[in-house]
């Protein structure tokens, strides 16, 4: 079955630089810490923690303080993308119990 074609918000202008900030962190973290096939659960402690870092810039943001603008809300928000990326190209994506490609259906 064909998927009816959709158009991102502004022509996908946007998507495409998110995904090149979000490709330039991923290389930086391989840069700094090269392959890391972590089990899951070290995954969601990792992407949790990010994700609260991300949620703290917004709040700083929010509420003004320390002069917080929206470059730490994106900085936060690209890395906790790169680091999902991270556990579905490492532990995912190769299978984390028996070697198998994991079968994904992303339907929501
Ligand atoms: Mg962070």
């Amino acid at each position: 079955m064909k998927l009816p074609e959709v158009k991102l918000p502004g022509d996908g202008a946007a998507f495409e630089r998110f995904v090149k900030l979000m490709r330039t962190e991923r290389e930086r973290h391989m840069r700094k810490w090269g392959s890391r096939a972590h089990s899951l659960e070290k995954w969601i402690a990792i992407i949790a923690e990010e994700f609260g870092e991300f949620v703290q810039a917004a709040n700083d943001h929010r509420i003004g303080a320390f002069g917080a603008g929206l470059t730490p809300i994106l900085e936060e928000l690209v890395s906790t993308a790169a680091c999902c990326s991270a556990c579905f190209e490492e532990t995912l994506e190769p299978g984390i119990e028996n070697g198998k490609s994991v079968v994904l259906h992303c339907t929501h």
